[in-house]
């Protein structure tokens, strides 16, 4: 599951928008992975094993501006086996940017359009109580 307390608000709410968007349809997904330290993606690129090709600071994850996701079979187990295409059009229709028209072709992936922006403003999420 995702932190959504890590996520930048504005996203957060197309976010909202757009699992309600599935529900309605009947699209099963999770969250996979949301906000990303910058450590942790420094990590993910070293690893150059196809995660991400975004190195520190590039990608909107780093700014809690995308979320990966997965669907959800009717057992609860977890499948990349499902209907990319619906996905993709709802996520679209929700304002978000969908990774399947990158030529990464990340089509588990969604973005904030205007991630960019987050980023030139440096914004940070809340910090998490380390306790
Ligand atoms: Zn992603």
């Amino acid at each position: 599951m995702i932190d959504w307390t890590q996520l930048y608000p504005a996203f957060a709410k197309q976010l909202a928008d757009f699992l309600e968007l599935c529900t309605s349809k009947g699209l099963r997904i999770e969250g996979t992975e949301g906000y990303r330290s910058p450590q942790r993606q420094a990590e993910l690129y070293d690893r150059h094993d196809g995660t991400t090709n975004a190195r520190p600071g590039m990608s909107p994850h780093q700014w809690g501006c995308a979320v990966d996701f997965i669907f959800v079979n009717e057992d609860g187990t977890r499948t990349y086996d499902g209907d990319w295409t619906e996905f993709g059009s709802l996520a679209e229709r929700a304002g978000l940017v969908w990774g399947g028209t990158f030529r990464s072709d990340d089509k588990d992936h969604v973005e904030f359009a205007h991630w960019r922006q987050v980023r030139a403003a440096n914004w940070r999420p809340p910090q998490k109580d380390q306790s």
